[in-house]
């Protein structure tokens, strides 16, 4: 029989990397609600809590599968996506400095820009698509982080972990991998190279559109992971006990769904890649792709459920067809079980550097076949108004 550590992904999702309470024997945590846990009479603690922002027990098994997942030593929950975030650029002194891809998640870059701002540390951007630029983007002895994402939201360009570790390696740089949008189902960001590993849990991992959550994961114990934790104990970005159990609850089925929105986006790319009131399909499944090679060898279990359409023409004929649609629902995020559709520029703001004519679209699990006459109605009436 397989050792335990090296049970499939699905089994370890599907059972929480075999998760048996203790006490009860149940097969599903219990919500532990207290704040604070008391000592004894000599004043030792009863057990190996004290209080709840800084070590909680609704966290654990939750951090145990999320380091199994991606293969690293530790995880750690944050509140959101963004104050895990904000945990790893906290660990950038005065002075240092950033690279980051262009076109990203724009949350994070905002944030980004603001630190550089106030904090006069450096920040440049690169081409996703061009990893020469991030070589040429890096200053050895200077830069402290490398933040890539992959697949690029929402241009969904892949970058090579590989090749970007090595670079950042070369400069003395952590590398910080988004894999938001390709969950550890398709791809281990640690197992290319990365050092740490960062998930919105709102995305994928929770997949019900239902808990705000973020996830770190380091390929070891060191400094800058000591002082990521220090940060979430400090700061307080810490994930509430009910929101730790839905996550795990969501987590179960992550496999099931990752699989059946993957199947869904790439029979939807197919079908419209030759539309003619599209100019262009994003996804990295087709071949006609540009990041299609890095993909094959980067995601291995599907190509995810994130696609955007180039609509011919501009914001409005964008907005158009996303006005049209009767069962994709008009609303931002991404990864849950309904599929969404977004003009992304309309909330990016003024930095936005997403093309005016782009609608992303984050395909969910339902049927496929009623989500293309979906697009294929909308597109249609978009046409004739
Ligand atoms: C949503 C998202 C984030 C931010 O996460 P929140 O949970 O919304 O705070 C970061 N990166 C990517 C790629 C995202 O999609």
């Amino acid at each position: 029989m397989t050792s335990k550590k090296d049970l499939s992904l699905e089994t370890r999702l599907a059972q929480a990397c075999h998760y048996i309470d203790e006490v009860t024997g149940g097969t599903s945590p219990p919500l532990q609600l207290s704040t604070t846990y008391s000592r004894n009479a000599d004043y030792e603690y009863i057990s190996r809590y004290s209080y709840s922002r800084a070590d909680n027990p609704s966290w654990e098994v939750l951090e145990k599968v999320c380091a199994s997942l991606d293969g690293g030593v530790e995880a750690k929950c944050f509140a959101s996506g963004m104050a895990a975030v904000c945990a790893v650029f906290e660990t950038v002194n005065v002075g240092e400095h950033v690279v980051a891809p262009r076109v990203m998640y724009h949350g994070s870059q905002d944030w980004l820009r603001r630190i550089s701002e106030k904090r006069s540390i450096g920040l440049s951007f690169f081409e996703a698509s061009d990893i020469g630029a991030l070589q040429r983007a890096v200053q050895p002895g200077k830069t402290s982080i490398v933040w890539i994402e992959t697949p690029v939201n929402p241009t969904w360009d892949l970058i090579d972990i590989r090749a970007a570790a090595d670079i950042a390696h070369q400069a003395g740089a952590t590398l910080v991998v988004d894999a938001t949008v390709s969950s550890p189902v398709t791809t281990r960001a640690l197992e290319h190279g990365a050092d740490i590993v960062f998930h919105s849990a709102t995305k994928y991992l929770n997949g019900h559109s239902d808990v705000i959550g973020g996830i770190l994961v380091s390929a070891r114990q060191d400094e800058r992971w000591e002082d990521i934790k220090w940060v979430r104990t400090l700061t307080g970005g810490v994930l509430g006990p009910f929101e730790a159990w839905l996550l795990l609850r969501g987590m179960r089925t992550l496999f099931l769904r990752f699989e059946r929105a993957s199947h869904n986006a790439l029979q939807i790319a197919r079908h419209f890649e030759q539309h003619p009131l599209l100019e262009r399909v994003l996804y990295p499944g087709l071949e006609s792709h540009p990041g299609h090679h890095i993909a094959r060898r980067q995601m291995t279990n599907g190509f995810g459920g994130m696609l955007s359409l180039l609509v011919r023409g501009g914001a409005d004929e964008a907005r158009a067809i996303a006005a049209n649609t009767e069962i994709i629902v008009r609303a931002t995020s991404l990864g849950g079980v309904e599929s969404l559709i977004e003009h992304r520029a309309s909330i990016e703001g003024p930095h936005s550097a997403v093309p005016k004519n782009l609608l992303r679209l984050s395909i969910g699990i339902e049927n496929c076949q009623e989500l293309i006459d979906d697009l294929e109605q909308s597109l249609q009436r978009s046409a004739k108004t």
